[in-house]
């Protein structure tokens, strides 16, 4: 029996997700463009995936654990356990406005419309604001979506802020913070589960090396 495990093919978790394997003494091969490879020292198989799958394929068991980051885990609304928050993937969710624009408080956001990937993130923070906004779903780019005429502000991951500069925008209001983490299905056998927690041991042993 092998623990199968989903990680982003390519992208800004790929490189960090099997540095941490490696870190916890797994040897992958990791041949470029393959779909999945087996760990020569530990029951583990990972799978490449677009980051966006990843909680569907956890939940349904097509994986058994994968590396995600929390804001597609709460955007895709799956039922998966959050077994660890592996402290590499840090960003926030964003509203961003032209910089030329003043902002005094979410109220400003009342009618105006707003380009998002993270529709269902956004549509929860404007109901809890009592804010009813346009939301147009674009699944890239979404940085442009104010100099073209299409949006009034955005609700975009943010990290060093560079993107929105580059683009006449400035940063608002964080909605979330976010994180890779390893999540797992939330029915594992037993001997998957075991698994999983001698996986998680030599994460925490990782983690505590370097604090
Ligand atoms: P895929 O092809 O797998 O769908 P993607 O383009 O959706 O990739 P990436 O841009 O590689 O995704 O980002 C993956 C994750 O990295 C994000 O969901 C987020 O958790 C994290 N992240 C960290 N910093 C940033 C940032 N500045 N912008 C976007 N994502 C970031
Ligand atoms: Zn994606």
């Amino acid at each position: 029996m092998k623990l199968r495990i989903a990680i982003q093919k390519s992208g800004r978790l790929h490189d960090d997700s099997i540095k941490l394997l490696k870190e916890c003494g797994i040897d992958i091969n990791n041949g470029v463009n393959k779909l999945k490879t087996e760990a020569s020292n530990f029951p583990l198989e990972v799978f490449f995936l677009r980051d966006d799958d990843i909680p569907q394929y956890v939940e349904d068991g097509v994986a058994d654990i994968g590396i995600v980051g929390e804001n597609v885990i709460i955007e895709k609304g799956r039922t998966v356990s959050i077994a660890e928050k592996l402290g590499f993937g840090k960003c926030r969710l964003s509203l961003a406005v032209p910089k030329t624009v003043e902002y005094n408080g979410v109220q400003d956001m009342d009618k105006l419309r707003i380009a998002t990937s993270y529709p269902v993130i956004l549509q929860q923070f404007l109901d809890e604001h009592k804010i009813s906004a346009e939301i147009h779903e674009i699944s890239g780019s979404v940085e442009i979506a104010p100099g073209i005429g299409l949006a009034d502000a955005i609700c975009d991951l943010v990290s060093s802020g560079s993107t929105l500069f580059m683009n006449g925008l400035k940063e608002v209001q964080v909605i979330l913070k976010s994180e890779a983490a390893l999540i797992s299905n939330s029915s594992l056998t037993p001997e998957q589960d075991a698994l999983l927690q001698k996986l998680l041991f030599r994460i925490q042993a990782v983690k505590k090396a370097k604090n």
